[in-house]
């Protein structure tokens, strides 16, 4: 918004033709300088000499220097203070106009709760506020204009009285009197020029500043250098040794000491009470974290020394927050590979969503959401089958499955279990749920408990356990069993 490398380079442009006009200029006003008048007495003979001339144009100069520099420092110093003050505020000036006001699912909240009167209160504020900021930077604007204005008028209103003495001191004809006026008025102009552009390449700077900061810090995301080898037989090993975790800006342990193998093509689940660190866990092992303490390691080296994007490769994940775009549902399920109509409709069908995109108009090329001409909105269920079915379109070694069926009515939830085997076949597959039921088709559950591994086993072990697992399956078993009826 506030220039950019284009207008960088039209103020060297401006700055340079500043320059030029005042190099060009000042040959006239140096001869101007040097001409000695013809009169030898008197105050006009004194005041025309060479190096009296020569100094006044120095003063003059060092005036106006002075004056626009401490008009763009002061401008420059406000322009920092304002912008800091704002930009929070023109943050939450946005956040209510396109995700509150303009979100067609914000909607139905806003009515319910009668909100319309806080928020319309909210965005008045804000916007009062953001009307009196643009308002206060005008006023710099006029202020800073105004003032760099008057000086140059005094500088032209001088050498007008200046070129009238070397006049009528006898230093120079009447004739020449315009010439040098005119030369004096174009070092002043040229003055004038190079500092307007100078003062919008520091305002530019200013606004830069912090990009220019974010783009010149290092890197702390490890980059990695090692391919990962594509194996058709899927035989990864992932394994957390000791890993510790905090996130950045926070210094609360999510994970502690997680110490965990999995096991090629086996269906692990994890489990545990809500914010236990399972969705922490997930995000560590699609490296989209880096672990504070301990190291994750694929076929025995650390992940992080592995290419980024190569080791993204060996996951398909659906989270509990899946995203949707609003694209072609093909393009949704494809996401950043080609396009293979047999295998989208093959994984539609895997995760339970074929009959329901048949009977769209436009079948795989219909578009989603409402918010573009034309789309179709969808249910959270088949929202929730069509982030499954672009998890299994990838076709990648690992499945991690972030409360895959939370939105699902029991029929269709019931067919993705059923299908659960298949879809993970031959794949290592990590399933979290808080339907404990559901954790009775994995080889190996985990349980954790504010940051750690506190149980680990099959289903019947953690029963016979009696443990954190076995309280969690009873506190569910008994809303199945006809005991709750009477409670
Ligand atoms: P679970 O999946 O077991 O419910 P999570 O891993 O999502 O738990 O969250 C564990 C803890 O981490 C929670 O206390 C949550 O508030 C915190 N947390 C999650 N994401 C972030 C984040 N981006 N920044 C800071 N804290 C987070």
């Amino acid at each position: 918004m506030y220039g950019g490398l284009e207008s960088v380079v039209d103020s060297y442009h401006g700055i340079l033709a500043g320059l030029l006009n005042m190099a060009a200029a000042l040959g006239l006003v140096a001869a101007l300088c040097m001409r000695r008048p013809s009169v030898q007495e008197g105050v006009l003979a004194l005041a025309a000499q060479p190096w009296v001339s020569a100094l006044t144009i120095v003063l003059f100069a060092c005036i106006l220097s002075v004056i626009h520099v401490r008009i763009n420092s002061q401008s420059m110093k406000n322009t920092k203070a304002y912008l800091q003050d704002h930009t929070g505020m023109e943050l939450r000036l946005s956040y209510l106009l396109d995700r509150v006001a303009g979100s067609f699912n914000a909607a139905k909240v806003v009515r319910i709760y009668d909100m319309k009167d806080m928020l319309m209160g909210n965005i008045t504020k804000y916007n009062q506020q953001s009307k009196e900021f643009y308002g206060g930077m005008c006023d710099m604007t006029r202020t800073k204009n105004f003032v760099s204005g008057r000086a140059n008028s005094f500088f032209v209103v001088c050498s007008y009285l200046f070129v009238a003495v070397k006049v009528l001191a006898g230093a120079v004809s009447v004739g020449s009197f315009t010439q040098y006026v005119g030369a004096l008025t174009k070092l002043s102009g040229g003055f004038g020029q190079y500092s307007w552009f100078n003062d919008r390449l520091s305002q530019i700077i200013t606004y830069m500043g912090d990009f220019l900061e974010l783009m010149g810090r290092e890197n702390c995301h490890a980059g990695g250098s090692i391919p990962v080898e594509k194996r058709l037989d899927g035989e990864y090993e992932i394994e957390f040794k000791d890993v510790s975790f905090h996130y950045p800006g926070s210094q609360d342990m999510i994970l502690e000491h997680v110490n965990c193998r999995l096991d090629m093509k086996n269906k692990l689940a994890l489990v545990g009470k809500n914010g236990a660190g399972k969705t922490t866990f997930v995000k560590l092992l699609c490296r989209l974290y880096e672990p504070t303490d301990g190291v994750i390691t694929l076929n025995g080296i650390d992940i992080r020394r592995y290419r980024e994007e190569e080791y993204r490769e060996l996951f398909g994940v659906v989270f509990q927050d899946f995203k949707l775009f609003s694209f072609p549902l093909w393009q949704n399920l494809a996401a950043g590979y080609a396009r293979d109509e047999k295998k989208i409709w093959e994984n539609l069908e895997k995760a339970g969503a074929g009959e329901f995109v048949k009977g769209l108009p436009q079948g795989i090329d219909t578009l989603l959401f409402k918010d573009k001409e034309g789309g179709v909105d969808v249910s959270g269920g088949e929202a929730q089958k069509l982030a499954l079915a672009r998890a299994l379109y990838k076709d990648a070694p690992f499945v991690v499955l972030d409360e895959p069926t939370a939105a699902l009515d029991p029929i269709s939830e019931a067919q993705v279990y059923e299908s659960f085997h298949e879809m993970v076949r031959d794949k290592t597959s990590i399933y979290i749920s808080h339907r404990m039921s559901s954790c009775r088709f994995c080889d190996d559950i985990v349980v954790f408990d504010d940051g750690k591994i506190v149980e680990r086993g099959s289903h019947e072990e953690l029963l016979a356990a009696g443990g954190c697992y076995a309280g969690m399956w009873n506190a569910q078993a008994k809303y199945y069993t006809e005991d709750c009826a009477g409670e």
